[in-house]
């Protein structure tokens, strides 16, 4: 077993992961509603790695406990289970508006006419930079550089405190992707955007408590029954009397646009989202992979860890037989923690594995979920050569990713991603490898649950399904804050 050598290193050194975006989980009526809210965040800890946050209610009050790091830095379990309060809601968090920065940590909590006020965002809005300069043309001061701070904005404005339904008021005034949790001292509310772009659903625990969640692992973690999904353009209410739904815009505004990334990449295998098992569609693109794109090989190994769905189904299709090529230690510390580029530079060294006898003297189908910048990519097949394969074909169980993401995933810019401006031939020519493959548009939308046209897939075909502001991005607010030029 080798590993990863000074190329492959140094290739590492130069690409980040895509990070993921946010995860929410809330519950309502349960005497241990903050323990099972930690048990909910560290599930989804893959959501996000940057900052978490717990809010908790007893009826009357709202507190708050969070900060940066992983769940299990941010929070003393034995601390948190004092807290007896039967209501709460959390958030995990990486930043795709908003610097790094404690101020940002969600969920929000306010003060404001009404009482107190918590929110938690997963998703990015569109027209946050347009709100924002509103408010402050007004007067209005902003404490934080994150787009969530304008909804609580919002939901103060007297013009809006005065309607009939002040929250679907407020929903209807932003744009773009959103699930929300609201987390009112007596009551939480949750919305999803009218595209549905990030998913959200509702569970119910045996003691009769519902509870709400990025992703369905979460329900699994505290025994939670799954119900339904909080639709797209809804609002769910759960308070003493239980849950009811609202749609906060009319039917023909209803537009699903469900992320395929999440699909592709971002979800936990063990989840359903958008109706389906994530493994599942990750093994059908890999499957629909081997009809598109047959190779020659001795053995199908994934690129670790995201590809490995896509690679049992790659082999159980072409009838190759699925190898282990890496190996990914759990122990060599937590990368994107480290102070500086070398320590998370060494620590991905560390982590990663060839299994040399695996495929020395092997044709190789390489399996790969996405490629994003390609530098890592390059180093794994670099690194795979030197211990011995004799032909390396790459299959990607995804198209091209050409175009930026502007509903919260911290994509590169254009600029930077591989695919972008040139040929798969160029790209299989940086990478190195004797042959490459990306599954098509048409074939990765077929393989969920949904129709194809009820998924979003800006990133790889350019087609963006609310409209976007492309002079925006990830440090619009801190521009607009900043008042400096892009
Ligand atoms: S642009 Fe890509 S990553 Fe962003 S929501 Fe659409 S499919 Fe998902």
């Amino acid at each position: 077993m080798g590993r990863l050598d000074a190329e492959g290193l140094w290739a590492s050194m130069n690409e980040a992961p895509i990070r993921d975006h946010c995860g929410l989980f809330g519950i309502f009526g349960h005497p241990e509603a903050v323990d099972l809210t930690y048990l909910g965040l560290y599930a989804q800890q893959h959501r996000g790695q940057e900052s978490a946050g717990i809010c908790s209610s007893d009826g009357g009050e709202i507190v708050r406990h969070h900060g940066m790091g992983l769940v299990t830095d941010v929070f003393d379990p034995r601390r948190l289970s004092e807290l007896r309060n039967p209501v709460a809601i959390g958030h995990v968090r990486y930043s795709t508006t908003g610097l790094s920065n404690p101020v940002n940590i969600q969920p929000v909590l306010v003060t404001y006419s009404r009482g107190q006020v918590a929110v938690g965002h997963n998703g990015n809005l569109t027209n946050a930079g347009e709100l924002r300069a509103t408010y402050e043309e007004s007067g209005h001061i902003f404490q934080t550089t994150s787009d969530t701070e304008i909804i609580v904005h919002l939901l103060a404005d007297p013009s809006h405190l005065h309607s009939e339904n002040a929250l679907a008021t407020v929903l209807r005034r932003i744009e773009g992707a959103y699930s929300l949790l609201f987390l009112f001292p007596d009551k939480i509310v949750a919305a999803r955007d009218p595209c549905g772009v990030r998913p959200l659903c509702i569970g119910r625990m045996d003691n009769g408590a519902y509870v709400v969640v990025s992703e369905t692992c979460a329900l699994d973690v505290v025994d939670a029954e799954y119900l339904h999904d909080v639709e797209p353009g809804q609002m769910v209410t759960i308070d003493e009397h239980g849950p009811r739904s609202e749609y906060f815009v009319e039917p023909q505004e209803v537009r699903p646009a469900h992320c395929i990334f999440e699909l592709v990449y971002f979800a936990d295998p063990s989840s359903d989202v958008f109706g389906g098992n994530v493994h599942m569609a990750r093994e059908h693109m890999g499957r629909r992979l081997a009809q598109e794109a047959p190779a020659d090989g001795d053995v199908v190994i994934a690129v670790p860890n995201c590809a490995r769905c896509a690679a049992i189904g790659y082999s159980k299709e072409s009838g190759i037989p699925f190898e282990r090529g890496f190996t990914t230690s759990h122990y060599a510390g937590r990368s994107f923690i480290m102070p500086d580029q070398k320590a998370r530079d060494l620590t991905v060294k560390m982590k990663l594995n060839v299994i040399k006898e695996s495929v020395r003297d092997k044709r190789l189908v390489v399996v790969e979920d996405s490629i994003v910048r390609g530098t890592t990519t390059r180093g794994k097949m670099g690194a795979l050569r030197r211990a011995g394969a004799s032909e390396i074909h790459l299959r990607v169980a995804s198209p091209p990713i050409r175009h930026p993401c502007f509903y919260g995933i911290d994509f590169p810019t254009p600029g930077e991603l591989i695919a972008t401006g040139r040929t798969v031939e160029q790209i299989r020519d940086y990478l190195e490898v004797d042959s490459l493959t990306y599954l098509s548009l048409d074939g990765m939308l077929s393989c969920g649950t949904r129709p194809p046209d009820h998924y979003c897939a800006a990133c790889f075909c350019g087609d963006y399904p609310i409209p976007i502001d492309r002079a925006g991005g990830k440090l619009l607010l801190e521009r607009q804050r900043l008042r400096t030029p892009e």
